[in-house]
């Protein structure tokens, strides 16, 4: 296409007769072509239009000397400022060694705030129109625990901070010892804390944080990975090919194969909402209240192919470790009975293809919504166990974007209608007999990891590096007084 001498031709004559520069010709002259193309009726010459703007786009960014951002040339060491961060571009976080984000979109239980916790990156969203005060190489510090960002410090509070580094690696120093105990109260009462992950990598991080097995794995993050592989690999096709059985089947068998005997839960695709994935099988969603849309177990049972490679990929897995699987945004019993259905279906093709499976994998459910918390008693009888997504629950029993910062200060995880949720979805659990567990933000937070623990839940579920933090802060109470502050927050 560049060397198209009629083109060339035609761009020139163009130049000549009007007097406008190159910039404006070269533009004109690829819309022409591009619409001509476009309405040639003829499918392959009409993909062909998009082809000739992307080259020529190119074409246009070395005439006006213009370079692309592009995120993988961040160096190590760099803070990111930015409006918000696509999720394809989050897998930068785990690639490079990012020193903080400073973001104008997000809240705390965002996706990108969670994804920075695991990789111990110091982040601060809700900062209104950051982009415009902070420029390329000043200097910047992101204080993640008091939520602010100074940018070209004096040296005063430069050696500050120094001092509260040097302090936060003592602290971690003194939590070393937490890793390879028991999480226990002072009394004896024994928790396990699990590993929340978004990639396979991150299972031997977990086993470093002395985590007793994975309590969520969210294989979304596979699917946006890809996407992002593609990219790196430069394509520009509008939809990431699918995440194939094989890709799924080697990063489930790697989970399970690192954590040897412990718990693995790995939960069906979580995609939709805020978290995009594009594939041959699922084109771009657009939806007017995409929370409450197509996402999840719903998106799964929409598009029941993408489900079922997935978890044909599950069970091929399973023979590798202690497999359990887990779905997300259940609200109906119907769809609990229709997702086992499934999975009954996909156990018995593998049976008759002669593909050894676990034939008892444990299938459970995230209690994050109202519906699914006030039904609790309805779904336990089909439910090998519950886990709390307190993220969405919290979400979803408010009303309140758990992305938006705008309100983010009425998202509250100890709302009374929040807790009352979580105390019901106890008892239906217990009284059933089911296994529970919380894998929201707040079983890997202090203040409400020993609510949730005095309100009787044993198994939380967290960021790996909050693991130590948690066992030391649960180390310091009876399981009385856990008991006692919980109450007063349920008056
Ligand atoms: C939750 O909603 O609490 C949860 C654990 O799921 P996610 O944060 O991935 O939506
Ligand atoms: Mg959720």
């Amino acid at each position: 296409m560049l060397t198209d001498q009629i083109f060339i031709k035609e761009v020139k004559d163009s130049i000549e007769k009007n007097l406008k520069n190159l910039e404006f010709t070269l533009q004109i002259k690829v819309k022409e072509y591009a619409e001509r193309l476009r309405k040639s009726n003829n499918d392959f010459l009409a993909e062909r239009a998009k082809d000739i703007e992307d080259v020529f786009g190119r074409v246009m960014n070395v005439v006006l000397n213009y370079k692309p951002f592009n995120i993988e040339d961040i160096p190590d060491g760099s803070v990111i400022v930015a409006r918000n961060m696509k999720t394809s571009d989050t897998m930068i976080l785990s690639k490079r060694k990012i020193a903080g984000l400073a973001l104008t979109e997000g809240g705390i239980s965002s996706h990108v705030a969670i994804l920075a916790k695991s990789y111990g990156i110091p982040a601060v969203m809700g900062l209104d129109n950051i982009t415009s005060h902070i420029h390329q190489d000043d200097e910047v510090i992101v204080d993640g625990v008091l939520g602010q960002v100074i940018i070209n410090p004096d040296n005063a509070t430069r050696s500050e901070y120094q001092i509260r580094i040097t302090a936060e690696a003592r602290y971690d120093e003194k939590l070393k010892k937490f890793k390879n105990l028991k999480a226990t109260t002072e009394d004896g009462t024994e928790f396990n804390l699990y590993a929340n992950i978004g990639t396979p990598e991150e299972a031997e991080l977990a086993l470093e944080e002395g985590a007793d097995g994975i309590g969520l794995f969210r294989t979304e993050f596979l699917f946006m990975n890809a996407l992002q592989k593609q990219k790196d690999e430069g394509s520009n096709t509008p939809f990431g090919s699918s995440v194939s059985e094989e890709i799924q089947f080697e990063a489930y068998k790697h989970v399970l194969e690192v954590m040897g005997n412990r718990p693995v839960t790995i939960r069906t695709l979580d995609a939709g909402g805020d978290k995009l994935v594009r594939m041959d099988e699922i084109p771009n969603l657009t939806e007017k209240n995409p929370l409450m849309g197509l996402r999840a177990i719903r998106l799964s049972m929409f598009y029941p192919k993408v489900f079922r490679t997935q978890l044909r990929a599950l069970y091929r897995a399973s023979v590798y470790g202690n497999l359990r699987i887990m779905i997300p945004l259940i609200t109906d019993v119907s769809q609990v009975e229709t997702a086992l259905g499934i999975a009954r279906g996909v156990r018995e093709s593998l049976r008759s293809e002669g593909i050894p499976i676990n034939e008892n994998v444990p299938i459970g459910v995230m209690i994050e919504t109202a519906a699914a918390a006030i039904c609790s008693d309805c779904l336990a009888p089909h439910s090998a166990f519950f886990s709390l997504g307190t993220n969405d629950l919290t979400q979803y029993t408010i009303g309140i974007d758990r992305e938006n910062p705008a309100v983010a200060p009425l998202y509250n995880e100890f709302h009374l209608a929040v807790l009352r949720m979580i105390e019901l979805t106890i008892r239906n659990a217990k009284k059933a007999d089911i296994p529970i567990s919380v894998c929201g933000e707040m079983a890997g937070r202090k203040e409400s990891a020993i609510i949730l623990a005095g309100m009787g839940i044993r198994n939380l579920s967290m960021t790996a590096k909050q693991i130590p933090i948690i066992k030391e802060t649960l180390s310091q109470f009876t399981i009385q007084e856990l008991e006692n502050i919980s109450s007063r927050s349920l008056y």
